[in-house]
C-alpha cells in the first residue's frame, strides 16, 4: 500500500465523525466544567517520557490520549469565566473552518489558487474595517508579536526607500522610534530582532490615564534630533494589554505628520472595538496610521493563530521584504502566476490557510454582531468595575477605558501584593473563573481582561464573589463587601 492514506477510510470516517461530535458537545458545554484545572503529574510525565515513535499508532489510540492526556487540560480561555491576559473565545465555526483548511493543505506563500484570493478578500475587509483605504496591503500572520515586527521592519525600511538598508544594513544610523511606557513588549522585541537594538526604542511616560504623554514625546524627539539620531515611528497603542487605555491616536497622527514619522499602531485586541458604535470615537485618528498591527484571535473571536498587519501605502510592505529568487520567480499565466505574493510581505515562504476561518468569522457573524461582542464585553467591565468600586474592601486601579478592570483587595497590615497575588492562584485553581495580575502603579492588581463572547454580567458577578471567600478564608475574617 503506497503513500500514507488510511487502508479503511470507511473506519477513519466514522471515527472523524465522532471527534466531531464529540469536540462540538465539548465546544458545546464548556461553560459547565472548570475554567483550568492543573494537569496531573502522571500526565504532564507521559508527554514527557513519550518517545518518537518508530511505528504505527492507531488513530483511535491516539485520539482517546487527546481525549484523557490534553482536552480537559487546556488553557481554557473558551471558557466565559476565563478573564486572564488577552484571549479569544473562539467559535464553533471558526473551529469547522480549521478543518477544512486543514483538508485543502494548501500553501499560501503564493502562486495562483483560490485560497490565495481569500486572504486577499478578508484582507481588503480588514482594510475597510479599520478605516484603510482598500488598495492597503497587508498579510495574516501568528499574530499582532509578529505583526508589529513586520511593520517596525517595514517603518526602517521606508527610511530610505528600503533598498540600501536591506542590503547594507544600518550602516552606522541611529534610527530611533517612540512608544509609551505602557507598549506592549513585543515592540520593544520587534526592536530587538530588527537589529536595531531595545535601546533605539524611547520608552515614552504616560498621564495618569496611561495614555502617551504628548508633551514628553515632543521634548524627546526634539533631544534625539538635537543628538543627531534619526527619529523614525511612532507607535501608539490602541487598547493596552495593562489597562485598556489607548493613546491619543489623533494628536499622534499629527505629530507623526509634522516630524516625518512613520505612524503605527498597535490594535491587538483594541482596533476591534472600532467594530462597536459606541466605542469608534475613541479610536479616532487610528485610520490615519502608516500601518496596524492587530488580531483576529483576540476580540474577534477567530481561532487561534490569526494576526493581521496592514500597511497603508502600497508597495512599502514589498520594498521591505520582497525578494527575487529564480525558483520563485512569477509568470504571467499557470500556477506561478498571480504576484505579488504574500510571501513578499513578510518573512513567511510556506503559510498557512489562516485566512479561512477569518473569513467564516466575518461573515458567519457580520461585522455588526462582533462589534455587539466589544460593546458586551465593555459593559461586562463597567459592570465590574461598578461593583468594585461599591465594595469597600475593593480598589479600582486604573480607569476602565474597554474591557479590562485593574483592582485589588485591601487588606490593611498584610502584604497587599502577595495577598492579591496569591488570591489569583487561588482563584484560578479553583475552576471557577481565571484573571491574570499585572502591576499598576507600582501595585500589584487582579486583572479582568472580559474578551470572550460568551462572558456576561453574571460570570463577573460569580469571579467577584469567589474572590471574596477566598480572601475572608485567607484573611481569616470578614471582609466588608457592601456599602451600607
Ligand atoms: C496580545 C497583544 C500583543 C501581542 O499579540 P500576540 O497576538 O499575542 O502576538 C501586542 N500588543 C498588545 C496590546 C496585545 O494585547
Amino acid at each position: 500500500m503506497a503513500g500514507l492514506d488510511p487502508e479503511n477510510w470507511d473506519a477513519l470516517r466514522a471515527l472523524g465523525h465522532r471527534m466531531l461530535d464529540e469536540m462540538l458537545d465539548n465546544v458545546q458545554n464548556v461553560a459547565s466544567g472548570p475554567v483550568w484545572q492543573p494537569m496531573p503529574d502522571t500526565v504532564r510525565q507521559g508527554f514527557r517520557d513519550a518517545e518518537l515513535p518508530t511505528q504505527e499508532t492507531s488513530l483511535t489510540a491516539l485520539y482517546d490520549q487527546f481525549s484523557h492526556s490534553v482536552t480537559p487540560y487546556a488553557t481554557g480561555n473558551r471558557h466565559p469565566r476565563f478573564m486572564g491576559w488577552v484571549h479569544g473565545g473562539g467559535t464553533p465555526q471558526g473551529m469547522l473552518a480549521e478543518l477544512l483548511a486543514a483538508g485543502l493543505n494548501a500553501n499560501l506563500g503564493g502562486r495562483d489558487h483560490a485560497p490565495i484570493e481569500v486572504e486577499r478578500m478578508v484582507v481588503r475587509w480588514a482594510a475597510t474595517m479599520l478605516g484603510f483605504p482598500e488598495t492597503a496591503t497587508g498579510v495574516l500572520v501568528t499574530g499582532s508579536s509578529m505583526a508589529n515586527f513586520i511593520a517596525m521592519i517595514t517603518a526602517s525600511r521606508a527610511v530610505d526607500g528600503g533598498l540600501e538598508m536591506r542590503s547594507a544594513g544600518l550602516a552606522g544610523r541611529k534610527l530611533v522610534g517612540y512608544a509609551a511606557q505602557t507598549a506592549h513588549g513585543c515592540i520593544a522585541r520587534a526592536f530587538d530582532m530588527a537589529g536595531l537594538g531595545t535601546q533605539a526604542l524611547r520608552r515614552v511616560p504616560v498621564d495618569a490615564d496611561f495614555r502617551m504623554d504628548m508633551a514628553a514625546l515632543r521634548q524627546m524627539v526634539a533631544a534625539d534630533r538635537a543628538a543627531g539620531l534619526e527619529p523614525f515611528v511612532v507607535v501608539g497603542t490602541a487598547g493596552t494589554v495593562d489597562t485598556g487605555s489607548i493613546d491619543p491616536l489623533t494628536a499622534l497622527a499629527d505629530f507623526a505628520e509634522a516630524e516625518n514619522l512613520w505612524f503605527h499602531v498597535d490594535g491587538a485586541f483594541g482596533a476591534m472595538a472600532r467594530l462597536s458604535p459606541h466605542y469608534a470615537p475613541a479610536l479616532a485618528g487610528m485610520e490615519r496610521a502608516n500601518s496596524i498591527a492587530f488580531d483576529f484571535h483576540k476580540w474577534a473571536q477567530t481561532p487561534y493563530d490569526a494576526g493581521c498587519v496592514l500597511v497603508r501605502e502600497p508597495g512599502r510592505q514589498a520594498a521591505a521584504f520582497a525578494q527575487s529568487l529564480a525558483y520563485l520567480s512569477r509568470e504571467d499565466r499557470g500556477l506561478a502566476a498571480g504576484a505579488p505574493w504574500f510571501c513578499d510581505l513578510g518573512p513567511d515562504l510556506s503559510r498557512g490557510f489562516r485566512a479561512l476561518k477569518v473569513w467564516f468569522t466575518l461573515a458567519s457573524f457580520g461585522t455588526e454582531r462582533l462589534g455587539g461582542v466589544v460593546s458586551q464585553c465593555c459593559a461586562v467591565a463597567q459592570h465590574l468595575a461598578t461593583r468594585v468600586q461599591a465594595t469597600p474592601c475593593l480598589e479600582l486601579l486604573a480607569p476602565v477605558t474597554l474591557n479590562i478592570v485593574c483592582f485589588r483587595v485591601i487588606a490593611p497590615d498584610t502584604d497587599e501584593d502577595t495577598l492579591n497575588g496569591e488570591l489569583v492562584k487561588d482563584l484560578q485553581e479553583s475552576g471557577v473563573a481565571a484573571p491574570s495580575t499585572t502591576i499598576v502603579h507600582g501595585k500589584r492588581a487582579i486583572r479582568a481582561a472580559i474578551v470572550n463572547h460568551r462572558t456576561v454580567e453574571a460570570d463577573a458577578d460569580l469571579m467577584l464573589d469567589t474572590l471574596l471567600d477566598l480572601a475572608e478564608k485567607r484573611l481569616g475574617h470578614t471582609l466588608e463587601r457592601q456599602t451600607a
